[in-house]
């Protein structure tokens, strides 16, 4: 057969085939032109390859050539051991059967059926691994001999080393996929500078919490990095030195914080680290970007915490300190009208401390969710009428309105906790309208629920303000608060109370013109589905 076989047509097989696998990377193309090139050079019709399973150890057709479908089908997975393939690749070298029909191996059967009488199994190798499985048939009972055995291990050969650069290339995609998954996944910002201060990767975090696309960030070098950075801060100068100290020196690990004022203001943190190779050279360095707004919030908060309770424990303080050394003295005889505001002033003081201790308390319960509530079907109108009457008696710059339904059916609501609550919306009414007039309370059933609203014309708030005025701490002046006592927590614990009953709270309010605080409690009775 190898005779009719010309060596020039058999090294023309030989290089079609080496062109295509140092020329293309899809291996479909490279195995089925190699399979087709195999064929036409040994003469032969019917033939596939197969790619060892690295898990199972079995054997997939992967391009076939000159068989039935049903063959496909029947020869599609190959246990390795029970058929003819798989004594080619267990002894690990080209073998030939004459005779099939003779061969004890259980899978000839397709074969067979087929009408195949002789075969060449050629097991695939490259570095000494088996990576698959050539078979070619004949329909006569072919002699396979030494030239074709010889050409065939040389084809073999090109095919293995096709089969391995693939699954190199497939194996280096997956570990690129990977790596790019889990820096694109990353909740933190990500830029990746090379060796030349380059910038070479930024991750879409990096992109969103520095506000610049990647197109305007990859390929710039770092420093014009920086200065865009810093064009965006608060403090450009210090910003861009740090970052030129930390890029001279990344193996300190620096750390950079910066507050960027577009294209929203946060507080971030950059830290600097050097990417070494596994030998230990320089392949560049990275930066790690953190969002640490919030962080800076609560470290704001503690402080402010810090402060404001202090200064609201001592301004009590010193007055109960004042006016009892006052009445201790032995040298003054008081009348009684002075003893008694003197001791009215200890009592309102001491009144103001105890309030601020349970506030705290109350904050912290919060904070740790343990804030216990009674519910029970409550009748607002007695409370608001109660708390109404005691404010009217504290003051008498402000006239309270009453704006109350002819009923108004009970809530589900712990009591002392509603009162609470209006308590501290009406203190507040009071509080930010210096120039007193009219607050009033109304109630109304909306959807539902009892929505009560109190409203003054104080000095309101301004729109900025109003989505933080629940926050714990918040004060929209804290220096014209203070004056005015306070410490922030108001607010952020009536909105935990009515939001722990399943209410809302909300503000609507025009600086100058004053404020309407509106909350809504659940009705003791739903009111029956129609
Ligand atoms: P504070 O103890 O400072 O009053 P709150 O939590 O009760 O704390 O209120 C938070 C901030 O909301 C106050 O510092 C004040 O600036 C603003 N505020 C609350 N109620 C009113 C109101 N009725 N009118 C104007 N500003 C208000």
């Amino acid at each position: 057969m190898s005779g009719d076989r010309t060596r020039s047509a058999e090294l023309a097989a030989l290089t079609n085939i080496a062109a295509q696998v140092n020329c293309t990377q899809d291996l479909d193309e490279i195995l089925s032109g190699a399979l087709r090139t195999t064929l036409e050079v040994i003469g032969e019709e019917s033939g596939e390859i197969f790619l060892l399973d690295d898990e199972t150890g079995d054997l997939l057709l992967y391009t076939h050539q000159g068989v039935s479908e049903a063959f496909v089908e029947a020869e599609s997975e190959v246990g390795s051991e029970e058929c003819i393939c798989g004594h080619a690749l267990q002894a690990g070298r080209i073998s030939t059967i004459i005779d099939m029909a003779a061969h004890p191996a259980r899978s000839r059967t397709a074969c067979l059926r087929e009408g195949f009488s002789s075969c060449i199994r050629l097991p695939l190798l490259a570095r000494g691994e088996t990576l698959g499985l050539m078979g070619i048939q004949s329909r006569s009972s072919r002699q396979f001999n030494p030239e074709d055995e010889e050409l065939l291990t040389a084809i073999g050969n090109q095919i293995g080393i096709a089969i391995a650069n693939a699954q190199l290339i497939e194996d280096a995609e997956r570990r690129r996929a990977t790596l790019d998954g889990v820096m694109k996944s990353l909740v933190d910002g990500l830029i990746l500078v090379d060796r030349r201060g380059r910038i070479a990767y930024v991750n879409p975090y990096a992109e969103e919490i520095l506000g610049m696309p990647n197109s305007a960030l990859a390929g710039q070098d770092v420093e014009t990095m920086a200065r865009g950075i810093a064009e965006l801060v608060e403090q450009p100068e210090r910003t861009l030195e740090s970052f030129r100290a930390a890029v001279a020196d990344p193996q300190s690990t620096p750390i950079v914080e910066f507050g960027l004022s577009a294209p929203v203001t946060r507080a971030l943190q950059a830290r600097f680290f050097p990417i070494r190779d596994t030998g230990g050279g320089s392949l560049g360095l990275g930066l790690l970007l953190r969002d640490i707004t919030r962080e800076k919030e609560l470290d704001e908060m503690k402080s402010q915490l810090l402060s404001t309770v202090s200064h609201e424990l001592r301004t009590p303080l010193a007055s109960i300190k004042g006016f009892a050394t006052t009445l201790l003295r032995d040298d003054i005889e008081w009348d009684p009208e002075s003893r008694h505001e003197f001791l009215s002033i200890i009592d309102e003081e001491s009144d103001r401390l105890t309030e601020l201790i349970s506030n705290l308390l109350d904050m912290s319960r919060i904070e740790a969710g343990t804030l216990r509530v009674e519910p029970e079907p409550t009748d607002l109108e007695p409370i608001i009428r109660e708390t109404a009457d005691q404010f009217q008696m504290m003051s008498h710059a402000h006239e309270i309105r009453l704006n109350l339904p002819r009923v108004l059916p009970p809530v589900m609501v712990d009591p002392r906790r509603a009162r609470q609550v209006l308590r501290n919306l009406l203190e507040n009414a009071v509080k930010y309208s210096p120039e007193g007039g009219p607050i009033t309370i109304s109630a109304q059933v909306a959807d539902g629920r009892v929505q009560t609203s109190v409203a003054d014309r104080g000095i309101g708030i301004e729109p900025k303000q109003l989505e933080h005025i629940f926050d714990r701490f918040y004060q929209v002046d804290s220096a014209s608060t203070r004056q005015v006592g306070g410490s922030g927590l108001g607010l952020s614990i009536c909105k935990a109370i009515i939001e722990v009953h399943g209410g809302e709270i909300w503000v609507e309010s025009q600086a100058g013109y004053g404020s309407t605080f509106h909350f809504t409690l659940p009705l003791a009775q739903p009111p029956e589905e129609s």
